[in-house]
């Protein structure tokens, strides 16, 4: 793992809280599991306690507001950008860097880990991510995974333009993508753990693929219901 188990535990947790947006605004509908392996969780002293409602208890009303903010510019299920195969990006220019600046206060704001350009709209073929605290935001731009593990694991995964879903996909533990960075210059990240997931999961939305499609049907069977929930929540 290239980054220290703390940083992995804390930005895991931030991964969750990205997928749990609005469901502190939601009633827990019953039956619907919450937060599945939540329970699994090592007795770790870092994530004790830190459940859905500390995390709200905690965000003081300005990071509130300024979550809130956010997440109305990024696209939700049903916006049919989220199902469209962005285009690669041929001009590294200061709009494409202004992008890229704008794309991060939106994820920081919105309390993510990753953001891929569809989720505001943008057919570029162009994410960000910050797997750890005090990282800078990375930018990856034409991304392509050149090369992934033969070993998967299945973690728990949110997403900022699906309320209130929280679903167990299995990826690749570790993957190697070459891409370019904001000036245009040649990348390789050989990424594991947490940045390799962050990473797999932002592309996925540059092919137009969303975490529903990398479960079971009867997951996104509950899945649906818990976006459904949300919405029509969040239109009152
Ligand atoms: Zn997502």
């Amino acid at each position: 793992m290239a980054e220290p188990a703390t940083d992995e535990v804390q930005a895991e947790r931030e991964l969750a809280v990205s997928g749990l947006t609005e469901s502190g605004q939601t009633p827990t509908e019953p039956g619907y599991p919450e937060i599945a392996g939540e329970a699994d969780e090592p007795e770790d002293p870092e994530l004790s306690g830190e459940d859905e409602e500390d995390e709200e208890e905690e965000l003081d009303p300005a990071a509130a507001a300024r979550r809130t903010a956010a997440l109305a510019h990024v696209r939700k299920f049903g916006d049919p950008v989220l199902r469209t195969r962005a285009r690669p990006v041929d001009r590294f220019d200061d709009t494409l860097r202004d992008e890229v600046r704008r794309m991060g206060e939106l994820m920081n704001d919105a309390m993510g880990v990753g953001l891929a350009a569809t989720q505001v709209g943008v057919l570029h073929r162009l994410l960000i991510y910050r797997v750890q605290q005090r990282a800078p935001v990375a930018a990856l731009i034409n991304p392509e995974i050149e090369w992934s593990g033969k070993q998967q694991e299945i973690l728990e995964e949110g997403c900022l333009s699906l309320p209130a879903v929280h679903v167990d996909v299995e990826r690749p533990i570790d993957v190697r993508v070459r891409a370019q960075n904001e000036f245009g210059e040649e990348i390789v990240i050989e990424a594991s753990g947490l940045e390799a997931r962050v990473i797999q999961h932002e592309v996925d939305h540059l092919d137009g693929v969303l975490i529903l499609d990398r479960i079971s049907r009867q997951q996104r069977k509950e899945a649906m219901r818990a976006l459904r929930e949300a919405q029509s929540e969040s239109r009152h």
